[in-house]
């Protein structure tokens, strides 16, 4: 009887009424500075394909610099203060493409003159993040020297094969410090997006490195959590300009000589494209477009 008495008394949760809104993300603690280490421009007609080559959009060669309770890191080190010392040593095709590449570039100071004006110092770095292993990205990161430098395995595997005298599209003299200073990136985290799996560098979601694969065989991409809320997508030189993700635009002829594999570049363009179509908020950062850059920094060097 007493049980029945206390059965009757009891009642159901009725059905909420009203949307769901969605669950708010975490609160990221990480902050994210931006260290310019040179400023040019690129003809239009060499990142984009049907650009005119009369355009110049303003480019650059930057480093994001992450700041966690975890620690400091770095994507990213422009080029290097010895990089043409290091040029000597490349000949051919290779060696014209990258020359015109590096070509009109100011530099504002060494990687380590940057850093400090954005008030880090290279002791304070944890490790740096290679989104691939060309001079303009690797370089400077070898003038850190006690730095040590993540890339995925296929990117080691070219250094090694470019220390030994093989062909490849880092430089020999970089290629011999990546072997000495590359530590592997394992991708054990699960898929994001339309990448099949990933890095999660501090372990809280605030800053989850991806493959992508086309630009060369171990370009990754760096996918960020502001504390203000925003998403950034850093995605190397997979595209070279906004247009290239907005519009599936492939590459022009010199800036697409750089990609090691055309239909993996391709393939990574459309699947940045479609993040784009179906996630407009999320802001793309390809490394060089200084447009993205300034349109997400604005007047300032870091977002806290
Ligand atoms: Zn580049």
């Amino acid at each position: 009887m007493l049980l029945f008495l206390l059965a009757a008394c009891g009642h159901h949760i009725p059905e909420p009424t009203g949307a769901l809104a969605p669950l708010p993300a975490p609160a990221s603690s990480l902050a994210v500075c931006r260290a310019e280490f040179a400023t040019g421009t690129l003809p239009k007609g060499m990142v984009v394909a049907h650009g005119a080559l009369k355009v110049d959009v303003p480019s650059t060669q930057s480093g994001l610099v992450l700041l966690h309770p975890d620690g400091a890191w770095l994507v990213d080190g422009g080029m290097a203060v010895g990089f043409e010392t290091s040029m000597r040593e490349v000949k051919g095709l290779v060696g014209f493409a990258m020359r015109e590449a590096s070509k009109g570039w100011t530099r504002a100071g060494t990687p380590e003159e940057v850093l400090g004006r954005a008030g880090l110092a290279p002791a304070m770095l944890k490790g740096a993040i290679l989104s691939h292993g060309h001079f303009d990205h690797l370089g400077g990161l070898l003038d850190l020297p006690a730095v040590p430098i993540w890339a995925p395995a296929q990117e080691l595997e070219e250094a090694s094969a470019v220390a030994a005298g093989g062909k490849g599209s880092i430089l020999p003299a970089e290629a011999r410090a990546l072997v000495e200073r590359g530590r592997a990136i394992s991708f054990d985290g699960p898929a994001v997006g339309p990448y099949p799996a990933s890095w999660d560098l501090y372990g809280d979601g605030s800053a989850v490195i991806v493959p992508m694969p086309g630009h060369t065989a171990g370009s990754v991409g760096t996918l960020l959590r502001l504390p203000d809320g925003r998403r950034v997508f850093h995605v190397g030189d997979t595209v070279w300009v906004r247009e290239g993700y907005e519009a599936r635009e492939p590459k022009g002829w010199l800036a697409s000589s750089f990609d090691s594999s055309r239909e993996g570049t391709d393939e990574q363009i459309q699947r940045l494209w479609q993040l784009h179509q179906a996630d407009p908020e999320l802001i793309i950062l390809p490394a060089h477009d200084r447009r993205q850059w300034e349109a997400l920094f604005g007047a300032g060097d870091c977002i806290r």
